[in-house]
């Protein structure tokens, strides 16, 4: 009797124990399967804004293609006028492939803006089919070309305050009741560049090392050729250029040879390139901003063309080890 009622008393007890067991696993379930849901919604939401920017509305009516009209746009009329960029943030411009919405976008446009012909192919198709109400301005058509096929013209400051002398002459005819703002804003960005220029020179002339290994595209060498800086890159003036093995083992053979202490990279590469060469040589990464395209924090802070130079200016100073 009174061990079958201390086996009761027992199962009583194992019952309980696997009830709470079971309550134990059922709700942790649902916390788990909850937060797969949360998780789930965060990532559908973010695609659906990535695909669907906030910066795409149909109201806009000043169309740039990427990120260096932007800023000279931006910078020329202040932030009034919504600017409406059809590269999305984060991705190079040579091989962009825009939507069909984004003819639509422009045939309602004022104007758009965008850099040249050879840097985004797909803008200069979207230019031709625009129609005649939207006025087209190739940055490009601006600056003479004739030094090199290089359509990183931005990366030349020279030819940046010759672009935004031109371009607030173009924004002048759009915006009449604005010219006088547009031109005081000019001169404004003109005289930045003046003292970038000083910056540049002033430090880039007093460096140990004068070659820059760019695990990227070739988009720096107007701003590095002036000062005698060799520049190296792992592609071409485009990201479709093939990163050969032969290439790789070039790059690791230079950075043994020359000692150089540190290696350029750029944001959409991949940084298993990168990190190859420092898992052979040791070396130090330092990045740097090729500016035709930002990050998405960049883009929605609205990061300005001085501030993305004074970054490189600091990361060359850093990788070249310059004392200035
Ligand atoms: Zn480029």
């Amino acid at each position: 009797m009174y061990y079958s009622k201390f086996c009761t008393f027992h199962d009583t007890y194992e019952n309980r124990i696997i009830y709470n067991m079971k309550q134990i696993v059922k709700w942790g379930l649902i916390i788990f399967w909850g937060l797969i849901g949360i998780f789930l919604c965060a990532v559908l939401l973010n695609s659906y804004r990535f695909r669907r920017p906030s910066y795409l509305s149909a109201q806009e009516k000043l169309v740039v293609s990427g990120y260096v009209p932007h800023i000279i746009v931006r910078e020329l009329l202040g932030a009034s006028v919504p600017i409406l960029q059809l590269l999305p943030p984060g991705t190079e411009p040579h091989s962009f492939e825009p939507t069909p919405g984004a003819l639509v976008q422009l045939k309602n446009a004022t104007a758009f803006v965008y850099v040249s012909d050879e840097l985004e192919p797909w803008a200069a198709d979207l230019a031709k089919a625009a129609g005649s109400r939207t006025r087209v301005l190739q940055l490009a058509a601006l600056v003479s070309s004739s030094s090199s096929q290089d359509p990183h013209i931005w990366m030349d400051l020279g030819k940046m305050q010759t672009l935004f002398a031109q371009t607030a002459e173009f924004l002048c005819e759009i915006y009449p009741k604005d010219c006088e703002k547009i031109r005081h804003n000019r001169d404004k960005s003109i005289k930045q560049i003046e003292q970038l220029k000083r910056e540049f020179a002033d430090t880039l002339t007093t460096c140990k090392y004068n070659k820059v290994i760019h695990i990227g595209h070739l988009a720096f060498k107007n701003l590095l050729t002036p000062y005698g800086i060799d520049l190296i890159s792992l592609s071409g003036t485009s990201h479709e250029g093939e990163h050969s093995v032969k290439k790789m083992v070039q790059i690791i053979g230079l950075v043994q040879t020359y000692h150089i202490p540190a290696i350029f990279t750029e944001e959409t590469l991949s940084a298993r390139l990168a990190q190859s060469v420092v898992d052979e040589t040791g070396v130090e990464i330092v990045k740097l901003y090729p500016i035709e395209y930002v990050s998405k924090q960049d883009f929605d802070h609205q990061v300005s063309y001085i501030d993305l130079m004074h970054r490189n200016l600091e990361s060359l100073k850093r990788g070249l080890q310059c004392p200035a």
